[in-house]
């Protein structure tokens, strides 16, 4: 099963994605992550992508795109991913073909708020009110595009309320 955990920054995807993996075995597919990792390795590709990042832009489509690509035909199509389709322009890329998308509403403000309290080094002010106002734009678009896929669950809700919501549409 491919399912996509959508949602704003602090939304509380992680949380989701690590109690679906655990429990379900999917493999947990996160951009942030890979990108992370390879910005941690350093040389051109590595600094480029860790200025991008500190910054709050967006790493570029072709290379996210080809990126998650290499990670989901790893997993035989049994993933949960999270930070990835953020454009529809990466989805035109590489459009993995979820059966389930979650859409973990939160309110902006919570979103802002639960992002401070979580002190990444990418999570200064600066780059939160741009990552949140970046994604917005693009939020729109994605969730119209899978709508027939789509389920929004209230992300304001208890971590085991979400969960118990998502399960019950893998059914
Ligand atoms: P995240 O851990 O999902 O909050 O991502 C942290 C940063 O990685 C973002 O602010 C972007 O700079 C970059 N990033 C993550 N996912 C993507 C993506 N799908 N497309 C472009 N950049 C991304």
């Amino acid at each position: 099963m491919k399912i996509l955990i959508l949602g704003l920054p602090g939304s509380g995807k992680t949380t989701q994605i690590d109690s679906l993996s655990e429990k379900y075995g999917f493999v947990p597919i996160r951009m942030g992550n890979i990108l992370r990792e390879i910005a941690g390795q350093g040389g051109e590709t590595g600094d480029k992508i860790k200025s991008i990042m500190a910054s709050g832009e967006l790493v570029d489509d072709g290379t996210v795109a080809k990126l998650i690509k290499e990670e989901a035909i790893k997993t035989d199509d049994n993933f949960v991913m999270e930070g990835y389709p953020r454009t529809v322009k990466q989805i035109e890329l590489f459009d993995p073909g979820f059966d389930k998308v979650f859409y973990l509403e939160v309110p902006i403000e919570v979103v802002k708020d639960r992002m401070k309290g979580r002190g990444r080094a990418d999570d200064s002010d600066g780059a939160i009110e741009k990552r949140v106002q970046v994604q917005m734009e693009d939020m729109e678009h994605i969730l119209d595009y899978y709508k027939n896929v789509l389920v929004k669950v209230d992300g304001t809700l208890p971590i085991e309320e979400v969960f118990k919501t998502i399960e019950d549409n893998l059914r």
